[in-house]
């Protein structure tokens, strides 16, 4: 939400024996309850008019704006502090309301995989490829971090990728 903080709410599902459940997996109706789980669960907080609801492999997320109120209860240190960590793309963005569709909130158009579990070959974390259009705009908020390194920002690794093809 272009620095504006925002809530992030997240849900996962799991089978009768634990295994995570790939959210690319879930089917209309299963994404239509993780979406009211998490409008449920930020009820009362933030700014529902500026959302965006996405998925991860593994969840599906909400993040909701702060509210103006929430924006002038933070403390200084929040203002000022470094910042230490900067999130990668989505997987696959749903729908957005009330905030501009940036390039730098759009998924990576070729990430690497990181692999969660190697039972299930859809369940990897993406990373940011650092060349396409959208990880090039997460990448100028690299400077914001005081010059650290990013490892969500770094291109795929060659061990990465071969990773992922196993
Ligand atoms: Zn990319």
């Amino acid at each position: 939400m272009q620095g504006w903080p925002v809530w992030l709410a997240s849900i996962s599902y799991r089978d009768r024996s634990g295994h995570l459940i790939p959210a690319s997996a879930w089917g209309g109706d299963r994404l239509a309850d993780a979406q009211r789980w998490l409008m449920r669960l930020l009820t009362g907080l933030g700014d529902p008019t500026r959302e965006r609801f996405f998925r991860m492999q593994i969840t599906a997320c909400l993040h909701r704006a702060i509210s103006q109120r929430e924006y002038d209860r933070l403390p200084e240190w929040w203002h000022t502090c470094e910042l230490r960590d900067l999130a990668g793309g989505p997987v696959e963005v749903f729908w957005h309301r009330g905030i501009p569709d940036a390039p730098s909130t759009r998924p990576c158009a070729n990430p690497g995989r990181e692999v969660i579990d190697p039972r299930d070959d859809r369940l990897w974390l993406p990373i940011d490829c650092g060349s396409c259009e959208s990880c090039q705009a997460r990448a100028t908020v690299r400077p914001r971090a005081g010059g650290r390194e990013l490892g969500n920002l770094a291109p795929p690794t060659r061990s990465g990728r071969e990773q992922a093809s196993r």
